[in-house]
């Protein structure tokens, strides 16, 4: 009896993983389709300068629009095209996309582009990132490229080494989601990165719990003593904004100033949060 009970269980669990497989192959053959449909767009969330109270820069977040299932999230598909390696050719897409867009921008306003750590396996980022640079004719000083702590899980060497060439061209390094990692503050001398990225799971909670309060200040007291930018990711709440202020955290993104937007409204951005020089432009 026992045995027929376990036999529907398994039976279950076994139609749930084919369906789960099944759900995996579609999405793989969906992501292949999608690039060469052109379904990917870049949108672009406001970087914002506490010090000069204005934008200064947007992080490029890619979008992808399903043409039957709508808007699909990058941390549900980055994963699977991580997987397939499609990642690569789509992560170079984003780089030439972002300077692109971004050379049309007023002078002083940055763009941040996120990196997977599959794209530095495949050893010609730094030819990529240059030929986007060159490409595009964005000085790279504009240019902002976020990686997380997997890109030193593994080639720890060579991926140091890419990372010193990359910053060699006069790219800015970010460390992104800061702290959700298990040594996160080991790759801070390991790497001389110009800005670190406090993890949103740490701001959300910034008013109600002390221990995250502890651990935002620590880290934007890191950053200040190490000559780190600090920006704090997720901000949405004005009482989040006037503690990360007060605290010294040197820039803020999040739902607060506004989500990641498509090009076509960077300028109204710029309009609103933007400076002087940004909207004479
Ligand atoms: P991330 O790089 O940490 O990007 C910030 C994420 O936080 C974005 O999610 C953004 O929409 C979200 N966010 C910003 N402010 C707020 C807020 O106030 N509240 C809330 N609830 N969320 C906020 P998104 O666009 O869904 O991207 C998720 C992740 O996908 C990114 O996290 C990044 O790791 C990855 N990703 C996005 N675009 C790219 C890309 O072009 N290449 C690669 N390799 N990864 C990307
Ligand atoms: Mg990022
Ligand atoms: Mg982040
Ligand atoms: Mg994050």
């Amino acid at each position: 009896r026992a045995k027929s009970e376990g036999g529907g269980v398994h039976r279950f669990f076994e139609r749930e993983m084919d369906r789960q497989a099944q759900k995996r192959r579609d999405m793989e053959l969906d992501l292949r389709s999608a690039f060469a449909d052109g379904d990917f767009e870049l949108h672009y969330q406001p970087l914002v300068d506490l010090a000069a109270d204005r934008i200064t820069g947007f992080e490029a977040l890619l979008r992808w629009k399903h043409p039957e299932k709508g808007m699909i999230s990058p941390a549900d598909f980055i994963p699977v095209a991580e997987d397939i390696g499609l990642i690569v050719t789509l992560g170079e897409w984003v780089l030439r996309k972002a300077c692109a867009e971004a050379a049309k921008w007023p002078d002083d306003i940055k763009v941040a582009v996120n990196l997977s750590p599959v794209q530095f396996r495949s050893r010609n980022l730094v030819q990529v990132v240059v030929a986007a640079l060159a490409y595009s004719g964005l000085s790279p000083h504009r240019l902002e490229l976020e990686i997380t702590e997997s890109v030193f899980l593994a080639e720890t060497e060579a991926n140091l080494a890419i990372l010193h060439q990359l910053r060699a061209l006069g790219v800015r390094i970010s460390m992104d989601d800061f702290g959700t990692g298990y040594s996160s503050l080991s790759y801070l001398r390991s790497f001389p990165f110009d800005k670190i990225k406090i993890d949103r799971s740490f701001v959300k909670d910034l008013i109600e719990r002390p221990d995250c309060v502890a651990i935002v200040r620590a880290i934007s007291g890191l950053g200040r003593s190490m000559n780190i930018t600090t920006t704090a990711e997720g901000v949405e709440t004005i009482d989040q904004l006037d503690w990360l202020r007060a605290e010294g955290c040197n820039e803020v993104q999040g739902f607060l100033f506004s989500p990641a937007k498509p090009a076509s409204e960077i300028e109204n951005l710029l309009r609103r949060f933007g400076s002087q020089a940004s909207q004479a432009a």
